[in-house]
């Protein structure tokens, strides 16, 4: 007899959680409470797209057409030991989890590896996916495995040296031997990450945590309502004179700042004063706002230094 799995809870026309706080909603919002709901939401949606904690994401006003996928159930946010060895511990951490929560407990355990990433607000699945990081360390540095469901369904589990830990993506199925089922419908989902990491005094990853979070809190304005960097760093394809040689990286923020575009305002969302990679939303902002500002901030740095930068927020429903 067929097993039949109850749907997921479903809701029509309901608004996307962002940081942002901008933007439409979805058509359909699903939230699986098992692997089996979730199997079942690609099945009826082989293109839905899965949401994290919406840090880095924008979503059009007009919002988003067919269904929308959340992970935060608690069945994807669990985490446990699977290994142990003299100067290691690997853990499992669902989707699901909240990355601030894991490094708070992980350093608490005397787990070092993942304090680097203070600071980041990410689900574990949106952070492996987009490599989140910065100069203290990325989400790959530490990662294991990845445990993936491709479009078809399937699970798979995915080894480190595998996949590739990219400048603010991840290609998972990077081994040209065993290619992604349908890439055309859209990245496999993750389900959980495996992190390895090392025994190491507690109190001394307290430090390093505190000196990451305050070198944040002193150039970045992580009250504000954002997506985090606006734009990738670019690599420069030809020299730019007094700035950088042709494959140098720059600071995004650095050359917006520098084409003038600091506090520049298109109805509610500005360029933060304090980062220039940061477009912020202000009470009242659309998405159509901060759009069409990064639109500007891209014209102007593209007029000022024939550098074209791209985005790092991942927009729905529209582009750049
Ligand atoms: C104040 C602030 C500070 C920030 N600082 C940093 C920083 O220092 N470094 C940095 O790298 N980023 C930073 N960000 C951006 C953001 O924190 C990261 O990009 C983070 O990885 C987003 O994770 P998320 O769970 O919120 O993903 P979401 O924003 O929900 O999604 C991002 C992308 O990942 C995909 N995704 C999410 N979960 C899954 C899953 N389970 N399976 C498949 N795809 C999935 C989504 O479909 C989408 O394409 C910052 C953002 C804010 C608001």
């Amino acid at each position: 007899m067929p097993i039949t799995v109850p749907p997921p809870p479903m809701r029509t026309n309901a608004p996307i959680p962002t940081w942002f706080g901008v933007g439409g909603g979805a058509d359909l919002l699903a939230r699986p409470e098992s692997l089996d709901q979730l199997c079942a939401c690609l099945e009826s949606d082989r293109r839905a797209k899965v949401l994290g904690d919406g840090a880095n994401l924008l979503v059009a006003d007009a919002g988003v057409r067919g269904m929308v996928v959340s992970l935060d159930h608690e069945c994807f946010s669990a985490w446990h030991q699977t290994a142990q060895s003299p100067t290691h511990v690997t853990i499992r951490a669902g989707a699901g989890v909240r990355l601030p929560r894991l490094i708070t407990e992980t350093v608490r355990a005397g787990l070092g590896g993942l304090e680097g990433l203070a600071g980041v607000p990410a689900s574990v699945g949106g952070a492996v996916m987009m490599n989140a990081g910065g100069a203290m360390g990325q989400t790959g540095d530490a990662v294991s495995a990845v445990g993936v469901l491709t479009r078809d369904g399937a699970a798979h589990t995915l080894l480190r040296n595998t996949i590739a830990f990219e400048y603010r993506r991840t290609t998972l199925f990077a081994d040209p031997r065993r290619p992604a089922p349908a890439p055309e419908l859209g990245p496999p989902v993750v389900l959980w990450a495996e992190f390895k990491l090392k025994k190491t005094d507690a109190g001394t990853l307290r430090q390093r945590l505190k000196r990451v979070m305050a070198a944040k809190a002193a150039t970045q304005p992580m009250g504000e309502r954002s997506a985090g960097c606006a734009f990738k760093n670019p690599v420069l394809r030809a020299d730019l004179p007094g700035m950088g040689v042709a494959g140098s990286t720059l600071s995004a923020g650095m050359l917006i700042d520098r084409a003038g575009c600091k506090g520049l305002r298109v109805g509610g969302a500005e360029v933060s004063a304090r980062h220039a990679n940061f477009v912020t939303a202000q009470p009242g902002a659309l998405a159509a706002d901060v759009i069409e500002l990064l639109r500007q901030v891209r014209q102007r740095v593209d007029g000022a230094f024939g550098v074209r930068l791209e985005p790092e927020v991942v927009i729905w429903g529209d582009a750049l």
